[in-house]
């Protein structure tokens, strides 16, 4: 076993202290990773809040990891000792079903995530914010040391949820793109949309961010609150992608798709949504969502990121701050995600 180094919710809603834990010995297919950088989705919210389902306590969050390969099982081909590598939100999966083989291993129904979840042997897994993490190598992701490796760490979870969808529904020249939420996904998804060749306009609920949103490339911005701002796009989008965190009533953004718009959701709010039926019957409305994304999509986006020089905007923070971090990022207060210097821990 490894000794490893951690910050944990002992429970739910608690603060994140250190907590020191053992992982498993590296297997034959395994790779022993250092980890450098972590980022903190908000996901990680969700999870030691139980807003989705009761976790499993102590918990380590982080599922957006950067580090370096220090280990190697004896029948690992793909890395050597010294690669850069990332970890995104799933680290198994059975292999054989219909989604791991057509490249959803996020969706099958055997999928082991990165933390709050249990491995093969029904050990609770546990997340990047911590020192070393234990892989099978075909979980692992090849990251171009071309990339600022902090800033690289968010693809692993917000880049490759918003390019996921993008590319599906193959977003790009000509196409009108509103990204609703200018956050750790959405402002990553406003720079694919852009590398894509989209018109992408920022919908936020937060008028000071226009600045920085065309900065990041954002052809428009609409102050989501402004209802005359709102009906001046009314009825002119292809796509929508929806990165929000919070509940919130959907149909007024339903309304500025065009006909046979596109309404992508990546969001997670703990409520259901209300529809309006005539929101969707008037127009033909698709209303679709977007879970992460496979392996092979994961390692096209990273390679993506690497040609268009693509990285997360970030601030980095110390992990004794961690806690702080996450009542900011709760309060919207990122410029756009945290990223934890594990040299701090
Ligand atoms: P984040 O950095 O906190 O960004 C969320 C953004 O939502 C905020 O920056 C804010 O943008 C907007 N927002 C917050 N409260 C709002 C409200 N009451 N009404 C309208 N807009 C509001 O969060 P994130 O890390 O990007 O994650 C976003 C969501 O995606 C979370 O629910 C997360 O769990 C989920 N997620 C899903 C997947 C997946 O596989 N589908 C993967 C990762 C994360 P403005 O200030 O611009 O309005
Ligand atoms: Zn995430």
């Amino acid at each position: 076993m490894t000794a490893t180094k951690g910050y944990a919710a002992l429970n739910t809603n608690e603060k994140l202290a250190p907590w020191n834990f053992e992982r498993r010995e590296v297997g034959n297919h395994d790779v022993q990773i250092e980890i450098l950088y972590c980022g903190v989705c908000h996901t990680d919210i969700h999870n030691i809040k139980n807003e989705w389902f009761p976790g499993i306590f102590p918990m380590i969050p982080g599922h957006e990891i950067v580090g370096r390969v220090v280990k190697v099982g004896d029948n690992a081909k793909k890395f050597k000792i010294g690669d850069i590598v990332g970890v995104g939100t799933y680290v198994d999966s059975c292999r054989e079903c219909e989604d791991c083989k057509n490249g959803h291993e996020v969706f099958c129904l055997q999928n082991v995530q990165t933390y709050n979840s249990r491995d093969k042997n029904g050990l609770p897994t546990y997340g990047g914010y911590s020192n070393y993490i234990v892989v099978d190598e075909d979980y692992t992701l090849r990251i171009s040391e071309k990339l600022n490796l902090a800033a690289t760490a968010p693809l692993l979870c917000a880049g490759v949820t918003t390019y996921s969808p993008l590319r599906k529904w193959k977003v790009g020249k000509g196409h009108k793109l509103g990204v609703i939420g200018l956050g750790g996904l959405g402002h990553i998804a406003v720079k694919f949309g852009v590398a894509l060749g989209a018109e992408v306009t920022v919908f936020s609920t937060s008028p000071e961010k226009e600045a920085d949103a065309k900065k990041i490339g954002a052809h428009h911005f609409i102050a989501s609150k402004d209802q005359e701002q709102m009906k001046s796009v009314f009825h002119s989008f292809d796509f929508i992608i929806d990165t929000v965190s919070a509940n919130h009533n959907i149909n007024p953004y339903i309304e500025i798709l065009r006909t046979n718009g596109v309404y992508i959701n990546v969001g997670l709010p703990s409520k259901p949504w209300e529809i309006s039926s005539f929101s969707v019957v008037v127009g033909n409305k698709v209303i679709t969502g977007s879970g992460h994304g496979g392996l092979d999509e994961a390692q096209e986006m990273l390679d993506f990121c690497a040609e268009n020089n693509i990285v997360s905007d970030i601030e980095i923070i110390d992990i004794k701050n961690i806690n702080e971090a996450l009542e900011r990022l709760e309060r919207g207060d990122v410029r756009y995600r945290f990223v934890i210097d594990m040299a701090t821990l």
